[in-house]
């Protein structure tokens, strides 16, 4: 075989479908986001991001950067271990300690990412736990799907948000079988919610644990910014919740709390956790900054919802469809990957305005579409900007519109 050619041939058939990924190379400015530099073939140009998953611009805040400097002042660049071998540092035991507080669970167990919290946490459970049957949400994240392959333990697969579904596979199990539902709470490309407190009183009647994944929730809801299950006052029913420190917290990492029990267990025996070096502890740091500051302050999460309410409002008044949700995501439909590609194209090149586009496999092919994340530090201008770009690009594309569009 030659395998430059079989490389080269597979990349040109995802470019032919319009699903080739090409990175934005960009340049945040401290204290100025969502402004960056964006480095192309064509040069240097000021961009305004809206697609960002640093949903309340916390990667910029004072706090945590001051938290970050001064971790790194006093203790240095790296863990220099694993979290067995000399890697748990103070500032990992602190974070570990605000996290299970945050989700009102008796401990927490960071991770690397998000996505290794999800693989490692699942894995081992459903891994260990005799004849466990994983019952998964079909638009589970893929982090969650690679963790509970891996634990090679049987899984079925329940139709998005569908209550009866999940009953009738639960109901045709023996009561006493192990079993494990894996949902998210905030859905990251449509934006829609999961019925969290239905999932628990199904979990409760079929003798079933739940694992919740609240990525795309914690920091942005409830009074502490602990998610749609500290918002709803389900937490406590929840087996276990998983989070990143990636996204409304600002940094990286992830993690999941839980009783005190499963978290050691999880610490005992997932791979993905004990045979890796730990976070840096200013990462640790600039974490539990940021979760502190949430937990106390409000404006963000009240900007944030502010701004989404008009982005949307903006929207409709000239018919750019867009799916309705109860979140803060907003996803603008174009239906078609090369005209979703070149949408963001002309944005950025055209307009200064950086929203990635969407295409398969992250979504559905014929669902393709810009994913915007408005945050508290975008502008009623940068807003305006944008609703008239999109208005522009609508047209030019001939691309159909709302029926009560006023333009
Ligand atoms: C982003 C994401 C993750 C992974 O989190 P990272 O910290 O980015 O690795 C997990 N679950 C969902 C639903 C996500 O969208």
């Amino acid at each position: 075989m030659n395998y430059q050619n079989f490389f080269s041939a597979e990349l040109a058939k995802l470019r032919n479908d319009g699903n080739y990924r090409v990175f934005a190379d960009l340049e945040r400015h401290r204290g100025q986001y969502p402004q960056a530099t964006n480095r192309s073939g064509k040069g240097a140009r000021e961009v305004t991001i809206w697609c960002s998953n640093d949903y309340l611009g916390m990667g910029q805040h004072p706090s945590v950067l001051d938290a970050m400097h001064e971790a790194i002042d006093t203790v240095g660049a790296g863990a220099g271990g694993t979290r067995n071998i000399s890697g748990t540092t103070h500032h990992h035991v602190l974070l570990e300690a605000e996290l299970a507080d945050l989700h009102g669970k008796e401990a927490a167990l960071l991770f690397t990412s998000g996505y290794v919290s999800n693989w490692a946490a699942l894995g081992t459970l459903a891994a260990k736990i005799p004849d466990c049957l994983v019952l998964s949400d079909a638009l589970n994240h893929a982090s969650m799907i690679e963790g509970i392959r891996h634990s090679k333990a049987e899984r079925k697969i329940w139709r998005h948000n569908d209550l009866e579904h999940l009953e009738e596979l639960l109901a045709a199990e023996p009561l006493e079988r192990p079993k494990l539902i894996a949902f998210e709470s905030v859905y990251s490309m449509d934006g829609d919610i999961a019925p969290i407190k239905e999932i628990c009183d199904l979990a409760d009647k079929y003798n079933a644990m739940t694992y919740l994944d609240e990525v795309h929730a914690v920091g942005m809801y409830g009074p502490r910014g602990g998610g749609i299950a500290e918002r709803e006052g389900l937490m406590d029913r929840l087996t276990v919740i998983e989070g990143t420190l990636g996204k409304a917290f600002g940094v990286v990492g992830g993690y999941i709390a839980a009783s005190a029990a499963l978290v050691d267990f999880v610490r005992s025996f997932a791979s993905g956790f004990i045979f890796t070096t730990a976070l840096p502890p200013a990462v640790a740091a600039g974490a539990c900054a940021s979760i502190r500051h949430l937990k106390s302050s409000s404006v963000e999460r009240e900007g944030q919802q502010a701004n989404v309410a008009l982005v949307r409002a903006e929207l409709d008044r000239i018919g750019i469809p867009h799916i309705e949700n109860p979140s803060h995501i907003i996803p603008v439909m174009v239906g078609d990957p090369v005209k979703c590609k070149y949408i963001s194209d002309i944005l950025m090149d055209k307009f200064g305005i950086y929203i990635q586009p969407i295409n398969y496999p992250t979504v559905p092919k014929g669902t393709e579409r810009l994913r915007i994340t408005p945050s508290p530090v975008h502008s009623e201008a940068d807003i305006k900007h944008l609703v008239c770009a999109l208005g522009e690009l609508w047209s030019h594309c001939q691309l159909a519109r709302m029926p009560q569009a006023a333009e």
